[in-house]
């Protein structure tokens, strides 16, 4: 029994793929992310619930994560939004997931491991006729895509790659979340440009898609055949100033036990470097969980501007002295209780006053989703009743998965 899990609320979940539904333009499809495990939350769980709800379009960065979802029932379309390795085809063409390309050399390559699966009918006699794939177009993200002076290239190398189609057609917008529109008005007229030129070239790929969740909610005039949403399935806003656009709900809730209370008297040091000393007579409990668990990490933090330098600098400033800013902050039977003392590697120490508590009370905890450990069990509810359990033991899915369903 672990005294550390993670409860995600599946009912929120298919909330938040119904309030984006309901904003999209018509014609447009929603294609649900579940890349990195649904983002901390479980890819299969996640997938299976939207499946259910009638969401017929999935995305994940690698094909290992595809193939799990093709294992575990998932029907629909699957695309793989990372770059992928030759070793990778065959499972991948096996298992009908639709592949990104943004190099020429991946397009023979492919058409060459198609055509020999192809003519071995033990391999897999029902595979489908062709390859579907998407090419992805660099317009300003500087990661993958093809660059506009490969267009006709391109449109050379599909032509000689008869079994290679082209589904669809996309990139990915580097500053949407930010409220400055030029950046993401120049690559959105860089991938009309593109798609245009190919078009020219005989290329016209059955679908379009740029959006991911902020340009979702900031251009619906771009929402094309898909759009791929991620961060508002999970119930978050991709960043400020998109005001209450949808009605979104939160489906996942981090909570821990306290698994240690002592009163202890003024003056007493807590944890690793002692930076923390009590101020009055209190009681210290400590909770099961530390920064392997993902507790308290956060991603490095690039100013967006002089405000948000000077806080940094403040922050850092004022820790030299004992006082710690922005310390996490737990809640206990609805009150907020502070972290004290260094995070450890699997304890955590909070500073509970003297309030009521005892051994085993419920502590809900601030976890980042996507660097929570996976080992930490994942508890489903849906329809107010509690579904499934999942536990990871090395943290690999899905040979290591254990399900227990009640
Ligand atoms: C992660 C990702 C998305 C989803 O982005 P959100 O902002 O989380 O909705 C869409 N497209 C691509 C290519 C991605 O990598």
């Amino acid at each position: 029994m672990s005294e550390t899990w993670i409860e995600v609320d599946l009912d929120a979940i298919v909330g938040n793929y119904q309030e984006v539904i309901k904003h999209l333009c018509p014609g447009a499809r929603c294609m649900a992310v579940v890349k990195a495990d649904a983002y901390g939350l479980g890819a299969i769980e996640v997938a299976r619930a939207l499946e259910r709800a009638g969401c017929e379009a999935f995305a994940v960065t690698r094909v290992e994560e595809g193939l799990i979802l093709r294992e575990q029932g998932i029907r629909g379309l699957i695309l793989v939004l990372g770059p992928t390795s030759k070793e990778e085809w065959p499972k991948a063409i096996s298992a009908e997931l639709q592949l990104t390309i943004s190099s020429l050399s991946s397009i023979t390559e492919l058409d060459e491991i198609y055509s020999e699966m192809a003519l071995n009918p033990e391999l897999n006699p029902e595979i489908q006729r062709q390859v579907l794939v998407h090419l992805k177009l660099e317009t300003g993200m500087g990661r993958t895509g093809f660059q506009h002076t490969e267009m006709e290239a391109l449109a050379i190398a599909l032509a000689n790659a008869s079994h290679v189609q082209v589904a669809g057609i996309y990139t990915h917008f580097a500053r949407a979340a930010q409220r400055d529109r030029r950046y993401s008005l120049g690559q959105y007229e860089r991938f009309l440009f593109l798609t245009a030129r190919l078009e020219e070239l005989g290329i016209c790929p059955t679908w379009k898609h740029v959006c991911n969740s902020a340009a979702f909610l900031d251009y619906p005039q771009w929402h094309h055949d898909f759009v791929r949403i991620g961060t508002l399935l999970i119930g978050h806003y991709p960043g400020q100033g998109f005001g209450q656009k949808l009605t979104l709900r939160d489906p996942w809730v981090a909570k821990s036990r306290i698994v240690h209370l002592r009163t202890v008297p003024k003056g007493t040091d807590v944890g690793y470097q002692s930076i923390y000393r009590t101020k009055t007579l209190t009681q210290l409990a400590v909770l099961p969980v530390g920064y392997a668990d993902g507790f308290g990490l956060a991603p490095h933090f690039v100013p967006q501007g002089w405000v948000d330098f000077l806080k940094i600098v403040t922050k850092n400033f004022v820790a030299l002295f004992g006082i710690f800013l922005g310390q996490e902050r737990v809640e206990l039977k609805g009150r907020r209780v502070r972290v004290v003392g260094k995070i450890g590697m699997q304890l955590t120490v909070i500073d509970v006053g003297m309030q009521d508590c005892v051994l085993g009370d419920e502590v809900r905890i601030p976890l980042r989703r996507t660097v929570a450990n996976p080992r930490i069990p994942r508890r489903y509810s849906q329809a107010g009743q509690m579904l499934s359990e999942r536990t990871m033991k090395e943290g690999v899915l899905p040979a290591n998965t254990e399900y227990s369903f009640q």
